[in-house]
Order: C-alpha cells, then sequence, then structure tokens
C-alpha cells in the first residue's frame, strides 16, 4: 500500500499499516506478541488484556488534552471524553459498589503518591508492612517519595513458628506499633502476600489511634471485583489500586472513597496536583475493562484463578517445595526454594523456568538471609494462564515441569524437553482475542 506523505512529514496511514509505517517498532511488537503466546505467564502481577481493551488504548483518545474532570475541563472540545471518563467512573462504582472514584492515575504508584499528598504532609508517620515482606516500594522505600518524604513505621508478620498464623499479619504487634507512633495513616494491601487480608481488623486498631485507613489492592482487585476476596469497603477510608493485574483491563491506577470530603482532596491532589492530562485513551480501556469486569464470565475467571492458584501451590508442596505461610488464598504464592534445596536461589530459578517456557520472577521471602538480587524465593500467580483457559490439571503439569527444571539445575537437555512441552501447550491455549 503507498503511503501518503504530508507536507508536515506525517504519514498519513490506517493503524493496522503500523508494519509499513514502522517496520523496526512492527517487528519487534510481533516479537513480544510470540513471547508471549508461547510461554506460560505466571507473574503474578501480570495479565492478558483483551483485544477489545488494547482496541480502545490504541485510538484517536490519545489526541485529547482534557486537564480537569468531565464537565469541568480546561480545554474545549472535551464532549466526548467526558462521557468516556463518566462511564468509567460509573461503572467503577458499580464493580466496587463505592461513591467516588478518581480514573485519571497513570499507574498504582501515581494513585498511592496522590493519596499520600492529599491525607498526609510531608515527614507525617504513616504504617505499612515491612517492605521486604511483601509491601510496594510506594509503602515506603527508601528511594522512593513515600520514604523520602514522609517517615514510614512497618508491621511485621507473625515469625513465630510454632503460631497457626505464622508468616500472616501481626495483629497484635502491629496495634502495639500503631499505638506508639501514632501514625496519620495505616497502609494495608501487599505485592506479594498470599493470605486473604482483614480490613476490618485494621479498621478497629485504625480507630483506635485516631490514623486514616488505605487500603491498596493493586494485586487483588480482580477478586474484589468478583467477590472472590473480601471488599475494602466498608472499612476503608481510601482504597487504591492498578488496574492491569487481577482486574485485567489497561495499565493504569485508580482512586476511591466513599468519604466527599476525601474525594475532593483527591481529585485536586491528581489534578492539578501530580498529573497534568489524563490518558483519554486508557481511561476508555479502562472502561471497557470495568464492562467485562461486570460481567458473570469475570466471575467464573476470578473463582478460577483462586482455584488453580490452590492446585498449583498443592502440587508444589507435594514435591517438597515450602510456600510461604504454609499456602495461598488469592492469586499468588511465595516458593521458599530452599526446602526444595538449600542453594536453590530466586535468581537461578527465575532463569531457568525462563529458559524453559515459564515466565516467573525471585521475589525475597520473610527473613531472606539472601540479597534482593538473588533471593531464596520465587513468586507464582495464576491470573495470566487462568486467562488463557487453563485449569486444575494443567497446574499440577506445570508444578511438574517447574520440579523438573529447578531439580536438574537448569540442564539444557531437561530445559529443551520442557520447553517444547510448553509450547505444545501454549498453541492449544491461545491468547484472548
Ligand atoms: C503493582 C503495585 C503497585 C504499583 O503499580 P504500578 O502500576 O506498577 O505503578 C502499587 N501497589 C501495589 C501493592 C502493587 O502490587
Amino acid at each position: 500500500m503507498p503511503k501518503t506523505i504530508y507536507p508536515t512529514g506525517q504519514t498519513a496511514a490506517k493503524t493496522d499499516s503500523l508494519q509499513e509505517c514502522d517496520p523496526q517498532v512492527w517487528s519487534l511488537i510481533q516479537s513480544e506478541q510470540q513471547r508471549q503466546h508461547s510461554t506460560l505467564e505466571l507473574i503474578a502481577s501480570e495479565n492478558h488484556a483483551s483485544s477489545a481493551v488494547m482496541a480502545a488504548m490504541g485510538t484517536c483518545l490519545t489526541n485529547k488534552y482534557a486537564e480537569g474532570y468531565p464537565a469541568a475541563r480546561y480545554y474545549g472540545g472535551c464532549q466526548f471524553v467526558d462521557g468516556v471518563e463518566d462511564l468509567a467512573r460509573q461503572r467503577a462504582k458499580e464493580l466496587f459498589g463505592c461513591q467516588f472514584v478518581n480514573v485519571q492515575p497513570h499507574s498504582g504508584a501515581q494513585a498511592n503518591t496522590a493519596v499520600f499528598f492529599a491525607l498526609l504532609e510531608p515527614g507525617d508517620t504513616f504504617a505499612s508492612l515491612v517492605l521486604s515482606d511483601g509491601g510496594h516500594l510506594s509503602h515506603g522505600m527508601k528511594l522512593n517519595f513515600s520514604g523520602r518524604y514522609f517517615k514510614p513505621v512497618h508491621y511485621p508478620l507473625r515469625y513465630d513458628l510454632t503460631a497457626t498464623d505464622y508468616e500472616q499479619i501481626d495483629f497484635d504487634a502491629t496495634r502495639r506499633l500503631c499505638l506508639e507512633h501514632r501514625p496519620k495513616m495505616i497502609l494495608c494491601g501487599y505485592s506479594a502476600y498470599p493470605r486473604t487480608i482483614d480490613f476490618a481488623r485494621f479498621r478497629q486498631i485504625a480507630d483506635e489511634c485516631g490514623a486514616i485507613l488505605m487500603a491498596d489492592i493493586a494485586h487483588i482487585a480482580g477478586l474484589v471485583a468478583a467477590g472472590e476476596h473480601p471488599s475494602p469497603f466498608p472499612h476503608s477510608h481510601v482504597v487504591t489500586t492498578t488496574t492491569h493485574k487481577t482486574l485485567r483491563g489497561p495499565r493504569g491506577g485508580m482512586i476511591m472513597t466513599d468519604d466527599p470530603e476525601i474525594a475532593k482532596k483527591i481529585d485536586k491532589a491528581v489534578f492539578p496536583g501530580i498529573q497534568g492530562g489524563p490518558l483519554m485513551h486508557v481511561i476508555a480501556a479502562k472502561a471497557v475493562c470495568f464492562g467485562e469486569a461486570l460481567q458473570p464470565a469475570f466471575k467464573v475467571y476470578a473463582r478460577q484463578v483462586v482455584h488453580n492458584a490452590k492446585a498449583l501451590a498443592a502440587a508444589l508442596m507435594t514435591k517438597g517445595y515450602r510456600l510461604v505461610s504454609g499456602g495461598t488464598d488469592n492469586h499468588l504464592m511465595l516458593v521458599d526454594l530452599r526446602r526444595r534445596d538449600e542453594n536453590l536461589t530466586g535468581a537461578d530459578a527465575e532463569k531457568w523456568l525462563e529458559a524453559a517456557g515459564m515466565i516467573t520472577n525471585k521475589n525475597g521471602i520473610p527473613n531472606d538471609p539472601r540479597p534482593p538480587r538473588v533471593t531464596s524465593g520465587l513468586r507464582l500467580g495464576t491470573p495470566a494462564t487462568t486467562t488463557r483457559g487453563l485449569t486444575e490439571p494443567h497446574m499440577a503439569q506445570i508444578a511438574d515441569w517447574i520440579d523438573q527444571v529447578l531439580a536438574s539445575r537448569g540442564d539444557e537437555h531437561v530445559v529443551k524437553k520442557v520447553r517444547q512441552q510448553v509450547a505444545e501447550l501454549c498453541d492449544r491455549f491461545p491468547l484472548p482475542h
């Protein structure tokens, strides 16, 4: 197809002729598409968005400036993008059962930044989980804004081996810590925590010490939306999430609350506080994602995510792996590799499994003696493989493949054989359209 070149140097072309306009970028995207097709995505924070979600992102909405909020913009021509943002907000409220939503944060970290700047003053104290036990860097890491401009104090897990809730949130210690330090905000919700979060218990502690309760449900949002994990409402004063993990939408963030005063502060903190123009094409894709998550099929999906995680966890434990906290209630698990083989590291496991077509990430485990670039743990999740249509028997098969690769310490022949079998399974379960 001949290209039309405008005098300005712009290329007039349909979106589907990216191949002709820019074969270099097109070819890299093709390679990524093939990589995603031919490997099993076991990273707990990733998923495969539908083609409807991706279609919304690749549209003319990317051209539009819409600083402000629907019906209160700083630019003309916002009639249709107002409709898009209203739809996204309306669907999000219905999905999570809350009163106010801001769908503009560009990412989960941006959503958290807005909450901190809306509800705290620089230097204020907040409480969050010990970061190496499953927290997110935006929950007080030294190099992050949250650790540089605010003062984190960290609550621990239960490290008492004899406790029935070993390696779960230690609420007694959390309460003691909060009563001692009187944080202005308590943050719950994590990146590598395999258990149900007791939001009501956190709220009790927050009320006792006069703190705001913030829930960051970035990981579990899809499970919450489907009723497979308890809701952070009505217990939390403010809730942040990503839209691209279990929720299976576009890469992005969102903030929710039932409190009109907090809602006003949040809107101001997002714009003009920390962001300029919202990504209207991404907000359209968020609306599509929320529409999908409101369908009955999404409940079936979320339930299967949890069933698959339990099946994968059980199969790994049968093979001699220890799971942090002894199992999982949600979509992810943390494998302590040392129980299977004292010399096995997270870094080696990640590398060998990738060679065999299974994509994972190394992850520190509670009290990990190894540094973060090595680790003794591996984080595994089932959101993406469940989207492909895999069920419990496939999880047992995946556990077997993982063990073959790790037991052989990445032996070339074993890796090659498993890679072949993984590719065959992937061909039978193509990515969604
Ligand atoms: C993933 C995650 C985030 C941040 O999401 P980004 O979109 O990568 O900025 C925030 N909080 C938690 C708990 C997460 O797991």
